[in-house]
């Protein structure tokens, strides 16, 4: 298995799904903060450099699980191809899985066995998420 990928997969606890800023703060103020989050990255993409007009802003987090809390470490500009493989579960649902794969596996320069471990991870931990 490969292990220094630029590009990985998120694991959110459950009670992090759909608890982000998008969603929560006033849309003028997640606009102020994302613009400044695409002009620090010079309006590329920060995992692999793809420049497009419209980037989306991820939200990095820290999860201390056993204290149950979370903690913003940062926010990056991102693609939409790379923001489709950390939110993998969401591409899936939407008919983008196979998309996320080939990204995957063209920004790590890997193959599908070096896939299949990430992959086997985060719907394990998925599973485990949403048994409790
Ligand atoms: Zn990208």
């Amino acid at each position: 298995m490969k292990n220094n990928l630029r590009l990985t997969i998120d694991l959110l606890p459950k009670g992090a799904w759909g608890n982000n800023f998008s969603r929560t703060l006033p849309k003028k103020d997640w606009d102020k903060i994302r613009n400044h989050c695409y002009v620090k990255f010079d309006n590329q993409c920060a995992i692999c450099g793809y420049s497009e007009s419209k980037l989306d802003a991820h939200e990095v987090w820290d999860f201390d699980l056993k204290n149950r809390v979370q903690t913003l470490m940062g926010i990056t500009a991102l693609c939409s191809a790379c923001h489709g493989v950390k939110h993998i579960r969401n591409s899936e649902r939407i008919g983008y899985g196979e998309n996320a794969k080939r990204h995957f596996m063209r920004v790590n320069r890997c193959n599908e066995m070096d896939f299949a471990g990430p992959m086997r991870k985060h719907n394990s931990y998925l599973m485990k998420e949403t048994k409790s």
